[in-house]
């Protein structure tokens, strides 16, 4: 069920709950600033998904309230992530929802790094 980005931070969210390694995930990648660790269910050969650490709802409520450390840290691992992947050639996506119109499911800022295949158009017309 697509969330409502305006609410506080849960913290019994499931990426929260990742965070601190009360439920399982294939991590890829950590940082004092990031985990990224694979989807559970994949939307291409690679489908990997990065969040910050630190308590943040969306791109919305991040981009407002992160500490610029944060936000670098954040952006660097997302580069980071692609690049450890392979991805840079042949290229990658990036996709980051935000409350209800884009779907999003998960209260806890993630973005998703598509790659390993050609990904056809960004959006269906
Ligand atoms: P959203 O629709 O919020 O942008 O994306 C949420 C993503 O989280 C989905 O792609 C979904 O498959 C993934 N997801 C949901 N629950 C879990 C989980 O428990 N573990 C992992 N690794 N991914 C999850």
């Amino acid at each position: 069920m697509p969330i409502d980005a305006t609410q506080p931070y849960d913290e019994s969210n499931i990426f929260a709950r990742i965070l601190r390694g009360e439920l399982p995930s294939e991590t890829v990648y950590e940082d004092d600033y990031a985990l990224a660790f694979n989807d559970i269910r994949p939307a291409a050969p690679t489908h990997v998904l990065v969040i910050p650490r630190g308590p943040y709802v969306s791109w919305d409520d991040f981009s407002e309230r992160a500490s610029d450390a944060e936000i670098a840290g954040f952006v660097r691992a997302v580069g980071k992530v692609a690049r450890d992947k392979g991805l840079v050639p042949p290229g990658y996506r990036l996709l980051a929802n935000v409350g209800a119109d884009s779907g999003q499911e998960v209260p806890h800022l993630h973005v998703h790094v598509f790659g390993g295949k050609p990904l056809g158009p960004m959006l269906a017309r």
